[in-house]
C-alpha cells in the first residue's frame, strides 16, 4: 500500500537489524487518516468473505482493527487482553504468546461469549514477525470453533519466518507493506506487489 510504504520510508526508524519503529504514526501517536486508509485497504481485500468479526490483540492492533471494522460496515472488534486477569471474565479462551518486542511470554485472554462457533473472523494486527501473536489468536479461534477467514497486517517483516509459515499452513495472509531488511538504520522495503 503506497501511503503506508511512504510513511515507513519517511517516518519509520530502523533499530538494530530487526526492529521497525513506527511510533510516530502507528504505535504511539496514530495518524488517523493513514489508519483509516489502512482499514479501507484491508476491508477491500476481504469484502466478499462474509467477515463477521475482527480479532486483534491489545494494544497496537486495536486502531487498525477498528478502521477495518468500520470499513466492513461496523462489525465488532474483539481484542485479546494481556493484562490483569481480574479485569476479564473467568470464562475465557487463553493462549500463550511470546512477544518479539518485549521478549517475554504472556497469556492472552478472550471472553468466550465474544467469539462463537462458526463465526467468520478476520485477524488484524500491526506487525507480523515470527507469527507468535497470530498463532495465539488462531489458537483462540480453534478453541471457539470459529472460522478463520485470514490474517491482515500492516507490516510484515519478510526476514522473519511468520508469514512464510502461516502461508504454508494455508492461512490467507495480507500484508500492506513488507520490510526485507534493516541495514545501518535504513529500512529496506519490498516493492509493492499485486495482491494475492
Ligand atoms: P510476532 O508475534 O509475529 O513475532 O510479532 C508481532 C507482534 O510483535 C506485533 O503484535 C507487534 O506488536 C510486535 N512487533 C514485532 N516486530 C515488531 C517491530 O519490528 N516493530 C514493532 N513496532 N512491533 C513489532
Amino acid at each position: 500500500m503506497k501511503e503506508l510504504i511512504e510513511a515507513i520510508q519517511n517516518r519509520g526508524v530502523g533499530i538494530g537489524r530487526d526492529v521497525v519503529k513506527v511510533d510516530s504514526f502507528l504505535n504511539h501517536r496514530i495518524d488517523v487518516a493513514l489508519a483509516t486508509r489502512i482499514g479501507q485497504e484491508i476491508a477491500a481485500a476481504f469484502k466478499d468473505d462474509g467477515v463477521e468479526c475482527i480479532l486483534t490483540v491489545e494494544a497496537s492492533g486495536i486502531a487498525v482493527a477498528l478502521t477495518t471494522a468500520q470499513a466492513l460496515g461496523n462489525i465488532p472488534v474483539v481484542f485479546a487482553k494481556k493484562g490483569d486477569p481480574r479485569n476479564v471474565s473467568a470464562d475465557v479462551y487463553t493462549a500463550q504468546v511470546y512477544s518479539f518486542t518485549h521478549q517475554t511470554s504472556s497469556t492472552i485472554r478472550v471472553d468466550r461469549s465474544y467469539i462463537t462457533e462458526g463465526m467468520r473472523v478476520l485477524i488484524v494486527d500491526d506487525f507480523l514477525a515470527n507469527g507468535e501473536a497470530i498463532d495465539g489468536l488462531m489458537s483462540i479461534l480453534r478453541q471457539a470453533r470459529a472460522e478463520l477467514v485470514g490474517a491482515a497486517v500492516c507490516v510484515e517483516k519478510g526476514f522473519q519466518e511468520g508469514g512464510k509459515r502461516l502461508r504454508a499452513q494455508g492461512v490467507r495472509v495480507l500484508s500492506l507493506a513488507t520490510v526485507d531488511a534493516i541495514r545501518d538504520g535504513q529500512i529496506i522495503l519490498r516493492p509493492e506487489e499485486p495482491r494475492a
